[in-house]
């Protein structure tokens, strides 16, 4: 029996109010667990579905461990906690995942390069702290490029890109005077991810691939399975397994990766997130045990369940407005429609998705 098993009736801490962190509150309860809910949010779509919750900053150490200190477990939904948080919280309970996944997740170059450390392909790239850099960088990384800043990069936010020598001035005073990198676009047939899980004792499961599409820098549908040859399938779980292992992670962590164009198709890992994914939540209703319950299971010490797809599924973001549509989508055979319950649809605002579930292929 593993050390930290935690039984039916205890509190999951999550750092993080938003749909994640309402989703795996949610999944915990399946499993009689509670969830306490920390969010710097007063209207936090996780509050709706908790046992427990509290306000406060993420600076706040002393609130975080106040908060900890009711909980039997600390985990979060969001990639850019500030890692003060977690440590004040690990000083008091067990924190899962571990602070290194968050550390190399939140600045793309140490993600680059730990991800290229272990023999996984990547983009070309270069770090960025100046015009110079950015020049020599170009003449390596080649055009069209793209300029990231390091951090608090998300949905397309915090890159420009460069298409040649002219842009290199404009693209720089766009993402303003902080640390950022250059990578080469990558022509790819389609985007993939993958979501591994893993266990307090090193065991890993995973679900199968999906095709990613994102419009405007946002994930818009993600296709389970992903339609790209069996061994690419293979090798993109074999990808995920690595990170997952080179980071002793425990919990669940999603890896986006670019399928090239060419001959002989090969994957190119773009980033990881150490946490439950949007590209997941076709797991909800498309698997026996969905990504959020995956999640709490590992770091609860549970067994982990059964990642295995019982049906082929797209799920669509309703995002802003796409909302109002909810009576026509909740009318729909074989659908299933999750909202958020955020009060106002906002532009660009993720308000729920809806699961179109097709016989398993
Ligand atoms: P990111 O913020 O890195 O997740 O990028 C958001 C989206 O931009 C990705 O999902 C891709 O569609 C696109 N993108 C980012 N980096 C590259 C790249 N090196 N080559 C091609 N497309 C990219």
């Amino acid at each position: 029996m593993p050390d930290r098993e935690l039984p039916p009736g205890s509190t999951i801490g999550i750092l993080g109010g938003g749909q994640l962190g309402r989703m795996l509150a949610m999944a915990a309860a399946r499993l009689g667990l509670k969830a306490h809910i920390y969010s710097d949010e007063a209207e936090a779509p996780a509050f709706d579905v908790a046992a427990a919750k509290s306000v406060g900053s993420y600076g706040d150490g002393d609130a975080i461990a106040q908060f900890a200190s009711c909980v039997d477990v600390v985990t979060c939904e969001f990639e850019n906690v500030p890692a003060a948080a977690l440590e004040a919280a690990a000083r008091i309970v067990p924190v899962f995942p571990p602070a290194k996944s968050f550390a190399v997740a939140q600045d793309r170059l140490a993600e680059k390069d730990f991800v290229n450390g272990l023999g996984i392909p990547v983009a070309p790239y270069a770090p960025v702290d100046s015009l110079d850099d950015l020049r020599n960088a170009l003449g390596r990384v080649r055009y069209p490029a793209l300029l990231k800043t390091r951090r608090f990069g998300y949905d397309g936010k915090g890159q420009v890109p460069i298409r040649n020598e002219e842009d290199a001035v404009p693209a720089l005073a766009a993402i303003g005077p902080v640390p950022a990198l250059v990578e080469g676009i990558v022509p790819f047939e389609c985007e993939v991810s993958v979501i591994v899980v893993r266990g307090q004792r090193g065991e890993l499961q995973f679900y199968d691939p999906v095709e990613n599409v994102h419009q405007g820098g946002i994930l818009a549908i993600s296709r389970a399975p992903a339609r790209i040859a069996p061994a690419l399938a293979v090798e993109a779980r074999t990808i995920a397994g690595k990170i997952a292992d080179a980071l002793a992670h425990v919990g669940v962590l999603c890896v986006e990766m670019f399928a090239r164009k060419g001959e002989r198709p090969e994957l190119i890992v773009n980033e990881f997130a150490p946490r439950v994914h949007n590209s997941g939540h076709w797991t909800l209703d498309a698997c026996l045990i969905s990504q959020f319950e995956s999640h709490i299971r590992a770091i609860s010490g549970w067994p982990l369940g059964e990642t295995a797809r019982h049906s082929d599924a797209v799920m669509t973001n309703l995002i802003g407005a796409d909302v109002d549509r909810w009576r026509e989508l909740a009318a729909e055979p074989d659908t299933a429609i999750h909202l958020y319950g955020k009060p106002e649809a906002r532009q660009g605002r993720k308000m729920g998705h809806v699961t179109r579930l097709y016989p398993k292929s």
